[in-house]
């Protein structure tokens, strides 16, 4: 019986012991992702992702940032509303997620260095012809947007479209699914994941680099948490410099539109 104990003692003792060394002696061992999962070249799900069933552009940068930092990478998915509250409430440790580095979540958040530039595009039906620039969309049209997207701020606050004519979705792939349909005529959404979604749907894309302007993606963190950032940015400029970047917008590009067939 004695021995049974001290057995036990032993492996608890080793245990805590393990625990301790997993979590760096006080310092987590995992650095947590928050994303939306839906927004493809960016993150979305496979059967067979890079980290679990997540795949995409900002799913292999954040994998380099964790390997650069000798930590695991671990992904939050949740909607895309819901990330600035919960970096800035530490539940997760970064955004990744295709986020525009806007003024106004500048006052919330933290952003990296920018890693990609992108604009909004409109979707429409392959065979529709009366929609060629953002202002067609105030002629009545049914326009769709993501809540909370940049995609939403800019038919809400710039085009002034009536609110009975906005619909908004939690997911970019769900409401494309209504330009297919026939319920919208359009949907307002950002460049890369228009013409990845835009592809798979059989749908048109139609580009009005007037109205639209430039947006640039960056990684958020919580305000002040420079330690992290500085990591995150050493890594962005390391993946600008060698190609890596723009080779992974290729080889994502690629990699959706074979699926698209
Ligand atoms: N770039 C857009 C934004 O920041 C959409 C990002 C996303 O859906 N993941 O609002």
């Amino acid at each position: 019986m004695r021995k049974v104990l001290t057995k036990i003692a032993a492996i608890s003792a080793v245990a805590v012991l393990a625990a301790g060394a997993l979590a760096g002696c006080g310092e987590s061992n995992t650095v947590i992702m928050g994303t939306n999962a839906a927004f493809p070249p960016f993150e979305y799900t496979t059967s067979q992702g890079l980290v679990g069933e997540f795949d995409g552009i900002d799913v292999a940068i954040a994998s380099k940032i964790a390997e650069n930092m000798g930590k695991e990478l671990q992904i939050e998915d949740m909607e895309f509303d819901g990330l600035i509250a919960s970096v800035s409430t530490g539940k997760v440790d970064m955004v990744v997620a295709g986020m525009t580095a806007t003024d106004e979540r500048k006052q919330s958040v933290d952003f990296s260095e920018p890693y990609y530039v992108a604009s909004q595009i409109m979707v429409v039906a392959p065979d529709n012809t009366d929609i060629t620039k953002a202002e067609d969309l105030k002629n009545d049209k049914n326009v769709g947007v993501v809540l909370g997207y940049t995609g939403d701020t800019i038919v809400t606050e710039d085009l002034q479209l009536d609110e009975s004519k906005i619909t908004r979705a939690n997911r970019g792939i769900d409401i494309v699914q209504d330009v297919k349909n026939g319920k919208l005529d359009a949907v307002v959404i950002d460049s890369a994941t228009g013409k990845a979604l835009a592809e798979k749907n059989g749908l048109k894309v139609v580009e009005d680099a007037e109205a639209f302007e430039t947006e640039e993606y960056a990684i958020a963190v919580k305000k002040g948490n420079t330690e992290l950032l500085d990591k995150i940015n050493e890594t962005l400029a390391q993946m600008k410099a060698n190609g890596e970047i723009e080779q992974l917008a290729l080889e994502y590009d690629e990699k959706l539109a074979e699926n698209a067939q």
